[in-house]
């Protein structure tokens, strides 16, 4: 794209002013109160003031506000629901800001029922998407704790995971098309929906994922499934953490891959949830050492056929395997949701994590991902490493995908100010290097992880993001000092 812009000395006012000619009258943001709600991150850890907040209505006006802001040298954060977990949705402390949010592009723009495929604009709250597809019979599986504020420009540019993608795929799998404005404001419009196009290299998949880095989504297609009429939900008590790949697999064969979800919440993590939050009671009499959650699901009739004794066919098939699992004793005990109610206690469980977490007190998480095979020889080692230096890691795992959160709390008796975490997490990269894992599985970069890409990306590949980065935005104005360090 173009050189790098030299820009005169910024007149903030004069800024200001051109930005609100661009937009209705109301939607650029100037009250410190505001400012400061703004530029704060969800986990309260990072935050900078931008000089104004703009909130544009089309990708018009997105695509205007940023040929503005590069004329004047100032930096751009697109943001959304403000839910991410690693401040890349807040300006950097000292750069002169001006944050984009798509919050008012919240419209869906219409589902194709014959093709499945929905068109949402960025700003959309992934459960609004979520009511608009089970209008028509359909579901956008994308899932999880935070849905109720998360918006669709943020899970494309964190390329979220959350609980079903084990059948599913992430964000970046569900979409098929997308609209954008790149750093030197150019539009770009892929909402076709074709599920086949190789026409060139893909600005859809460098955009997603790239946190803002590389451009502004303003909107996208993506695919919609059919809905599930029947579904068996468990609460698993395992023997083993490396016995649940049996579970897994053999829930797998038996249901021609129907597993839709496949968390591992371990004692500690599921007593620090009841404990924390007195509504949510423990799920088995005896509280399980490696717990699962589990759901099976589907849409076939066959499946939610209500047979003679009252039982349900999909339902008896993850019993029977639920039934051989424990004569082998992999699985200890089983609490199957019996209504709608208990299951919806199981999910309201295992989405009350992150606040029992910090109701627990001051942490250090950890989103890294594994080898399926490998996770119980990272989760053995670490708990034993971490226990004599009295750090208590709570856990919670998208186990089917092998994503783990491993969050670093104070055990009873220490102070999280006294925790040698540099330790614990310098054990946890090397551990991570050498089964081949990731130390960044679903919340992305941002700012937090700054220094595990230097330290931990592969060289070549970190070569190449910053040519494309330095490619396409010679400013380096769009979300600067996020994902891609020393540029
Ligand atoms: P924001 O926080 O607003 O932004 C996130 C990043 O994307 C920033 O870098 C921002 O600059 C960029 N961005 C936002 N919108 C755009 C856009 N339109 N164009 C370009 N860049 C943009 N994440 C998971 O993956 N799996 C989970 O299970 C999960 N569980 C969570 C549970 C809770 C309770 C919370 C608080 C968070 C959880 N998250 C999870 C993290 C977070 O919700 C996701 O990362 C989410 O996708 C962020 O969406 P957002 O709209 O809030 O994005």
């Amino acid at each position: 794209m173009s050189a790098p812009n030299q820009p005169k000395p910024l007149q903030a006012d004069t800024f200001i002013a051109a930005c609100s000619g661009l937009l209705e009258a109301g939607q650029v943001l100037t009250e410190t109160d505001d400012l400061s709600r703004y530029g704060r991150d969800w986990t309260g850890q990072y935050s900078g003031m931008p000089i104004a907040v703009a909130r544009p209505n089309t990708v018009e006006q997105v695509s205007e506000l940023v040929k503005l802001s590069i004329a004047h040298g100032v930096a751009i954060v697109p943001v959304g629901g403000r839910t991410g977990l690693c401040g890349g949705g807040v300006p950097i402390e000292g750069q002169p800001t001006l944050m984009i949010s798509l919050e008012r592009m919240n419209a869906i723009r219409g589902i194709d029922t014959a093709a499945r495929m929905i068109t949402v604009e960025a700003g959309a709250v992934l459960e609004n998407v979520h009511n608009a597809a089970l209008k028509h019979g359909l579901i956008f599986p994308l899932m999880f704790g935070a849905k109720g504020s998360c918006m669709i420009g943020g899970n494309l540019s964190t390329n979220a995971g959350g609980s079903n993608v084990v059948r599913y795929g992430n964000t970046r799998e569900l979409c098929i098309g997308i609209e954008a404005v790149m750093p030197d404001g150019t539009i770009v419009t892929g909402l076709h929906g074709l599920r086949k196009d190789n026409t060139g290299y893909d600005i859809k998949n460098l955009l997603i994922g790239a946190e803002g880095t590389l451009g502004i989504i303003t909107a996208a297609v993506f695919k919609l499934s059919p809905e599930p009429v029947v579904r068996a939900t468990a609460f698993l008590s395992v023997s083993t953490l490396s016995a649940t790949v049996d579970v897994l697999n053999k829930l797998q064969d038996a249901t021609g891959g129907a597993v839709e979800a496949f968390e591992y919440m371990p004692r500690v993590m599921v007593d620090a949830i009841c404990n924390g939050l007195p509504d949510i009671r423990q799920p088995l009499d005896e509280p399980a050492e490696t717990g699962l959650l589990i759901e099976v699901a589907s849409s076939r009739a066959d499946d939610a056929e209500m047979l003679d004794d009252g039982t349900v066919a999909l339902q008896n098939r993850v019993l029977e395997v639920l039934g051989e699992l424990m004569e082998e004793e992999i699985v200890v005990d089983a609490m199957i949701a019996q209504s709608e109610q208990q299951r919806a206690d199981l999910w309201v469980m295992r989405e009350s994590v992150l606040e029992a977490i910090m109701e627990h007190g001051e942490f250090y998480a950890l989103d890294i991902s594994l080898p399926l095979a490998k996770v119980a020889e990272f989760v053995e080692t670490m708990d034993v490493f971490c226990a004599p230096l009295g750090v208590q890691p709570l856990t919670v795992a998208h186990l089917g995908d092998g994503n783990l959160h491993y969050c670093l709390t104070a055990a009873d008796g220490h102070e999280f100010a006294d925790l040698p975490l540099e330790a614990v997490t310098q054990q946890a990269s090397t551990m991570l290097s050498e089964l081949g894992g990731s130390f960044s599985a679903e919340h992305g970069i941002g700012q937090s992880k700054l220094d595990l890409m230097k330290q931990l990306k592969d060289p070549g590949q970190l070569a190449v993001m910053r040519v494309l980065k330095r490619a396409l935005d010679p400013n380096n104005l769009m979300n600067p000092g996020k994902m891609v360090p020393d540029l």
